[in-house]
This record gives C-alpha cells, structure tokens and sequence, in this order.
C-alpha cells in the first residue's frame, strides 16, 4: 500500500503555512503544485521564502524549506499549473487536496475534479481581513458550486487583487486547511467537512462556523448520486 499523500495546489499565501502546518506533522508524501516563482511582494505572507529566494520557482524554494529547515523529506515539487488535461491524473496520486490557489477557475476544477475522483478538499479563500475555508466530501457534503454557482468574472477577481491580502489571515487559514488534510490522514472526518469556516478580523464575531446546505440542481448531486444511493437504502 502507498503512503498517504496530500497535494498542496498553490504555495503562496495560503500554501506557505499549509506547508509548514503539514511538514510539522508525519509521515506523508507532500505533493505541491505552482508554476509561479517568488517574487519581492510576496515575502511579507509567503514566510517561507525570503529575499535569496526570489526568482526560484516557489516549489521549488518551498520543497528546499520543508527538507532543510522543518526535516521533512518526502515533498514533490511540480512546477505546472493546474489545468483540466493534468488534473485528474495527479489527483488521483493523492489522499487530500488543500486548494491554496488565488484563481478561482482553478478553485472550481479542484472542486470538479476532485468530486468526480472521490477525493476530498479543502477550500481556502481570503480577502482583506476576512478568509474562509470549507472541507468537501464528494457525496456527502455541499461542494464549492453549491457555495458559488458559478466562478466570479475576470473583473471582480482583479477587484479582489487589488484589495490585498492580510498576511496573518491567510496564515490563519492555511493552517486551518493543514488541521484538514491531517484530520483525513489520521482516518478521523475533517472538522470543516460541509461546514464553512468564516474569519472576519474586522468583526465583531471573529470566527463563525456556518453548516452549508448542498443546493438542489447542483451538478455535485448527480456526481455523487451512487454514493448516496448507497446511504439511502443503509
Ligand atoms: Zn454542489
């Protein structure tokens, strides 16, 4: 039997404490996938690579991080973007997806992608001072078109760049998408399986866990339909 393998999509903001949560604990393959390299405005979030980095390729400067600095030696670093002709074979390497990408059509082939192989993810998002993360289980749980019927469009995404990041934010929710991928290695449900995590450091309620119900006419439920089947009649 294989060793357990979680695949990090992203290693920026939300990748780079992800990969520091996950190197911290055990025994796993680590697969990361980004094809940008680091650049000077990434420092202040993406802790994990500083000023002698910039200009690698960042899996590349991450997997060095996790081998070099956390001991953790069984990382794979993929300089590829995500795209619907590579994703289903990688995925299919893999335990537990952790979506850490900013590109929401990427999000949504995580999400697509991940549903029709019957791997769970966690989804991570962040903006300003606010950020979210959910865990969806194919078959069981709302998934991300459930959340957002449809991708934003390419406007309101550069709307959403131009806001910014909150290093601290992001940092929060990759680690809250770490706990994630962790809970499912161990066997155990992840906490935020249907449940979306909401962080608003500008609120008066800091943190929030809302239940997210699946939307009838979602295409997750005909996706899903023999698993739930299989339930029904239990
Ligand atoms: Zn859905």
């Amino acid at each position: 039997m294989r060793k357990k393998a979680v695949l990090v999509v992203g290693a920026g903001g939300l990748g780079a404490p992800a990969i520091i949560a996950l190197a911290a604990s055990g025994r796993f393959t680590l697969g990361l996938a980004d094809p940008e390299r680091v650049e000077l405005s990434n420092l202040a979030r993406q802790i994990i690579y500083g000023t002698r980095q910039v200009g690698q390729f960042k899996v590349e400067a991450a997997a060095r991080y996790a081998r070099e600095t956390l001991g953790f030696r069984d990382v794979r670093p993929m300089n590829i973007a995500l795209n619907a002709a590579n994703a289903p074979e990688l995925v299919a390497q893999y335990d537990f997806v952790i979506d850490a990408t900013d590109d929401p059509a990427v999000k949504f082939l995580i999400n697509d992608v991940c549903l029709a192989m019957g791997r769970p993810f966690c989804y991570g998002g962040v903006l300003g001072f606010r950020g979210q993360a959910m865990t969806i289980v194919g078959g069981e749980t709302a998934c991300l078109r459930c959340l957002f019927e449809f991708p934003p469009d390419q406007d309101e995404v550069a709307t959403c760049r131009e806001a910014g990041i909150v290093g601290s934010v992001a940092g929060l929710v990759g680690f809250v998408q770490a706990k994630e991928a962790l809970y499912c290695l161990r066997g155990l449900r992840p906490r935020l399986a249907g449940k979306l995590f909401a962080y608003d450091g500008a609120g008066r309620r800091a943190i929030r866990i809302l239940p997210v119900q699946r939307r009838e006419g979602c295409a997750c439920a005909s996706a899903c339909s023999a698993s739930e089947d299989v339930r029904a009649g239990a």
